[in-house]
């Protein structure tokens, strides 16, 4: 009986130096503070946040990189993300409206609700372009009205975002700041370095006539100078119709271009059926993070597109 309990007893002692070997460990090691939490809409978002925020940051994101960022279910399981999260960071321009509130305010945290200290409008860091003038107007079909949301396709805005990060995570969390200065200098500087590495393509691409599906190619065609001469849509958000197609077809046989460029989740046969009457070639390219295989980060996003388009130009140009 006495043996049978004293094994108990030492059971119970192993037991609770293990429950307490984690924080004599954190005693020993005064770095493994609690991590920042941090919810981003989007894998761009993702990928810069975990860039910067290094081990002090944990990330997650709530859109995919190969969902249409414009209608992204609201799964139930993210308002739990939400609601242990120190900041929810966001591409703002109405771009998450559709499912936006609905989680934030699900979360009851008032950390990530407008107003709170985690509350992240990335939008506010970047120089927006397509700001709409005069009444701001859904009911033309524009999705777009607060200016165009796509900005993270220049890298130019990457830059912004790493440096927006760093800001706020050194706000919530100051004993961190170096690490988060000394790390998005050094997204910086990979991105930098990238860039040299994709400057003979981007000497290619440049004044190139090309058409988009969406105007979610515009900050990429101002980094790459890919001359945007016409959009399958006919307003951000529209889809095509016969005439806009008809008058898009004589668009690009005047401008000589011969690509058009769209996302995964647009409808492929409209864009081949242009292309069929003007020898253009249909290009699909991931518009985020992990949309395509092997891009599996920011840098690697830019590097693919990049890659890519000046390819296609490469070889439509050949072909004629
Ligand atoms: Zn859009």
């Amino acid at each position: 009986m006495l043996r049978r309990t004293l094994a108990a007893l030492v059971t119970l002692g192993a037991g609770a130096l293990a429950v307490t070997a984690p924080a004599f460990a954190a005693l020993a090691h005064p770095i493994a503070v609690p991590k920042l939490k941090v919810v981003t809409s989007t894998t761009d978002l993702d990928d810069i946040a975990r860039a910067v925020g290094g081990d002090r940051v944990s990330s997650v994101h709530i859109s995919e990189g190969y969902q249409d960022p414009h209608f992204v279910e609201a799964k139930p399981s993210f308002i739990l993300q939400l609601r242990r999260a120190d900041v929810f960071a966001f591409v703002g321009l109405d771009l998450e409206i559709g499912w936006m509130s609905l989680l934030v305010d699900g979360s009851r945290n008032p950390k990530v609700r407008p107003g709170g200290s985690g509350y992240l409008d990335v939008s506010r860091a970047i120089p927006v372009i397509d700001v709409a003038r005069g009444n701001v107007d859904r009911s033309q079909g524009d999705v777009h009205p607060l200016g165009n949301p796509h900005y993270w396709l220049d890298p130019e805005n990457g830059k912004r975002i790493a440096a927006l990060f760093r800001d706020k995570f050194s706000e919530l969390d100051p004993a961190g700041a170096p690490t988060y200065a000394r790390n998005a200098q050094a997204f910086v500087a990979r991105l930098d370095a990238a860039a040299r590495g994709w400057a003979p393509q981007l000497a290619q691409i440049k004044g190139k006539p090309a058409v988009a599906w969406h105007t979610s190619w515009k900050y990429f065609a101002e980094y790459t100078g890919m001359n945007i001469v016409g959009f399958m849509e006919p307003k951000p958000g529209v889809p095509p119709s016969p005439a806009h197609l008809a008058g898009l077809v004589q668009t690009m046989k005047r401008t000589g271009a011969k690509v058009i460029v769209m996302e995964p989740f647009y409808d492929r046969k409209m864009a081949d059926f242009v292309a069929s009457k003007t020898s253009a070639r249909v290009l699909i390219l991931p518009p985020s993070v992990g949309g395509a295989k092997g891009v599996g980060d920011y840098i690697a996003l830019m590097r693919y597109d990049i890659a890519q388009l000046a390819n296609t130009l490469q070889l439509a140009t050949a072909q004629r």
